[in-house]
């Protein structure tokens, strides 16, 4: 059976690219990629390229910039790099857990760059150790790596259709050996993954945003199921599986990704602002003024305000110095946190009525230090809108949702949150307004954190035993 836990504490979401260029800089190609994606994760960084010969790696904790020095990227020498950046969950910093992984199969050296979550990691951990396999790591990523290069396949085709066959879950993988470059993304499309063509070579990365940091030209996102490899050729698909469905998540646009990347073939910016405006239909209130708490509310606000005619604003100012608060472990850290991110423009909102406008709420630590901030400031109404439906299921496929009983939402009514965080009034987007503002059928997209249909049956299982945790 699986555990939750395991596969909680491992699998999360990361940011991770791979470049090929026999002609370019390979290293430094990898670090701007991660560099663009160090939204997707804080705790660790690193890079491994190939020179056709021998794989090098360089990983570290912290953010991109603190990871790596210029000794470090002349070291990282080839036509081939990948590079990862990890998101840190509940606390398990460590260095062990960083990526790339590099792992010997035997035939080939591996190097692989993992997001997501994959749900049956124990299982096959459990399967692989009983053929007598060693393990160094207890993240789900090395299991990956080790299924691929240890697959009973002399091809890539095959090898990849072991995995797929193999492993459940979310997984964009950017894999390389000393000689290939191989991007892969699981059959249900749940983690974005797209690449494109630069100098001479290509760049594949978590999110289009990265593409254009190093001004490398978009060519298309990989596929659900859908393996490429990238060579002096160009690049060939590889492997296609048949596709049932596809469950890319939802919140992706709502929260993770950046507002200026193309995911899923909407620019994230645009999906946004078209929640804001649907939440100004859903939930219309008189008031003066129309803030975001930035950054990630900001489109949506603007959207609120375009639908509503209420004037937008900026009634909050961010200290971009300041990471993600959610990542804070405990509670009253988060509380503090907020005080440090953020800081209210007073003479702004003095005496006004605000509509303001977030992305989320998990666990509801965030809100309610934000409307007293406003309050303090001396807004005279306070009226909450969310741009997710209410989360009250965990997250298994790679955002850190933590188990039912801390998500406030699995616990309280809308009216109770509403009391708790102390706002004059709440109110979340629907399912329905958030599947038009993506442009999406349910069919086509996971919302299992709201609706817990989770695009594996087995999510279930593991639903029920978070409820125990
Ligand atoms: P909370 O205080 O637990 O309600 O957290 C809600 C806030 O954390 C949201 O407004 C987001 O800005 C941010 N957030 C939401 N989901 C995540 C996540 N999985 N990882 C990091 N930050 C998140």
């Amino acid at each position: 059976m699986t555990n939750p836990e395991f596969d909680k504490k491992f699998g999360e979401e990361c940011g991770i690219v791979g470049v090929y260029d026999p002609n370019g800089d390979v290293s430094r190609l990898a670090f701007y990629g991660i560099y663009a994606l160090q939204h997707r994760g804080q705790e660790s960084a690193g890079i491994a390229s190939a020179d056709g010969h021998k794989i090098k790696l360089r990983t570290g904790m912290g953010l991109v910039t603190h990871v790596f020095k210029d000794e470090d990227l002349d070291y990282l020498t080839g036509d081939i790099a990948i590079g990862h950046t990890r998101y840190s969950t509940t606390g398990t910093s460590n260095i062990k857990n960083a990526q790339p992984i590099v792992v010997d199969g035997g035939n080939f050296k591996l190097a692989i760059a993992h997001n997501g979550n994959v749900v049956n990691s124990l299982e096959l951990k459990r399967e692989m150790e009983e053929l007598g396999y060693d393990f160094n790591t207890s993240s789900d990523s090395e299991v990956i790596a080790k299924i691929v290069s240890n697959a009973p396949a002399s091809t890539w085709e095959g090898r990849i259709a072991y995995l797929m066959r193999k492993v459940q879950g979310a997984y964009s993988l950017t894999l390389m050996t000393e000689k290939e470059l191989i991007a892969v993304r699981d059959p249900l499309g749940v983690r974005p993954l797209c690449f494109g063509k630069v100098n001479g070579g290509w760049i594949i990365a978590s999110e289009s945003c990265a593409l254009d940091n190093v001004g490398a030209k978009y060519v298309r996102e990989v596929n659900p199921g859908e393996a490429i490899i990238f060579d002096s050729q160009g690049y060939k698909s590889i492997y296609q599986k048949d596709m049932e469905k596809c469950s890319f998540c939802v919140f992706e646009h709502i929260y993770f990704a950046r507002p200026d990347s193309e995911i899923d073939g909407k620019l994230v910016y645009k999906s946004r602002l078209l929640m804001g405006k649907e939440l100004a239909r859903e939930h219309p209130v008189e008031a003066d003024m129309v803030i975001g708490v930035p950054d990630s509310a900001t489109a949506s606000a603007v959207g609120y305000s375009e639908e509503s005619g209420i004037p937008f604003g900026e009634g909050l100012v961010k200290n971009r110095y300041v990471g993600r608060t959610f990542i804070n472990p405990d509670q009253r850290m988060r509380e503090v946190g907020v005080k440090v991110k953020l800081n209210p423009l007073r003479e702004l909102i003095q005496g006004k009525r605000l509509v303001v406008v977030d992305d989320s709420i998990v666990r509801g630590t965030t809100s309610k230090p934000v409307v007293s901030l406003l309050r303090n400031a001396g807004a005279s109404e306070i009226h909450l809108r969310i741009c997710a439906p209410p989360i009250k299921f965990p997250c298994h496929f790679g955002v850190d949702f933590p188990t039912r009983k801390e998500l406030i939402a699995a616990n309280n009514s809308i009216d109770e949150i509403k009391d708790t965080i102390e706002a004059d009034s709440l109110g979340y987007l629907s399912h329905a307004g958030l599947l038009k503002a993506v442009k999406a059928e349910e069919s086509n997209v996971c919302m299992g954190c709201f609706t817990g249909n989770h695009p594996i049956p087995v999510q279930l299982e593991m639903d029920k035993l978070s409820l125990e945790v």
